[in-house]
């Protein structure tokens, strides 16, 4: 039985130590020394901030448009384009300090791998940043990210896309993530298979699509993927 697997990247395969509220962090730095920019309290900021991120990751609207909202917020109107690269190089030049795999990343990608399955990262968010991501917890395949291709999750056509790029069916993708919102009913939605990485934190939501399987570390994805492939 052929079958491939998608992950999320944030959160299931690795974690960031919040990488852009950092960079968002060191903008507002340049932005007041700038362009006058008034800053208030630091737990303020961060919690604007880690709002205005958890909107963008659940698919209201791509980075760029996340700077121009943070820059608005503090009253600067000019200068959007330079200060979205200037975001961007900076979150960029944090990847190797803060970006970490989670455990068992790499032990679960060889045994993947020696079994045969396909795997590639479907992630919300733009494309140097997760594959670099990515990279450096230890994923070298295929990175797939929203800005790419114009639709975020939970949007449906963004799954569509992972199936297209596998070209197996649908019902033969499974996804792997931790957001039950934007990953397992997402998945779920668009007619893959769909296991939740449970960090812990929450319950399942009862109102959405439940979870094919559930697992709390890497590795146990390994054992609720079917076993079949392992002769495949
Ligand atoms: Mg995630």
């Amino acid at each position: 039985m052929r079958f491939a697997v998608g992950f999320d990247f944030d959160h299931t395969l690795g974690v960031d130590n919040k990488l852009e509220r950092v960079a968002f962090l060191r903008l507002l730095e340049r932005l007041a020394t700038f362009e006058g920019a008034q800053v208030r309290e630091q737990s303020e900021e961060i919690a604007h901030i880690d709002e205005l991120l958890v909107a963008q990751r659940s698919g209201a609207f791509p980075i760029d448009e996340a700077v121009h909202r943070f820059m608005q917020a503090h009253g600067v109107d000019a200068g959007a384009a330079r200060y979205v690269e200037y975001y961007k190089s900076v979150a960029l030049s944090l990847v190797d300090e803060l970006v970490e795999a989670r455990p068992g990343l790499e032990a679960m990608l060889e045994e993947l791998h020696r079994r045969g399955v396909p795997c590639a990262v479907l992630t919300n968010g733009w494309s140097p940043l997760q594959q670099r991501k990515a990279a450096r917890a230890g994923f070298l395949g295929p990175v797939i990210a929203s800005d790419e291709i114009g639709v975020q999750k939970p949007d449906p056509r963004a799954f569509e896309r992972l199936v297209e790029f596998f070209g197996y069916g649908r019902a033969a993708v499974w996804y792997v993530g931790d957001n039950p919102a934007v990953d397992v009913a997402g998945a779920r939605t668009a007619g893959l298979q769909a296991i939740w990485f449970d960090e812990g934190l929450l319950e399942y939501p009862a109102d959405l699509p439940r979870p094919d399987a559930v697992v709390r570390t890497l590795p146990e994805v390994l054992d609720v993927l079917p076993g079949a492939a392992a002769v495949s």
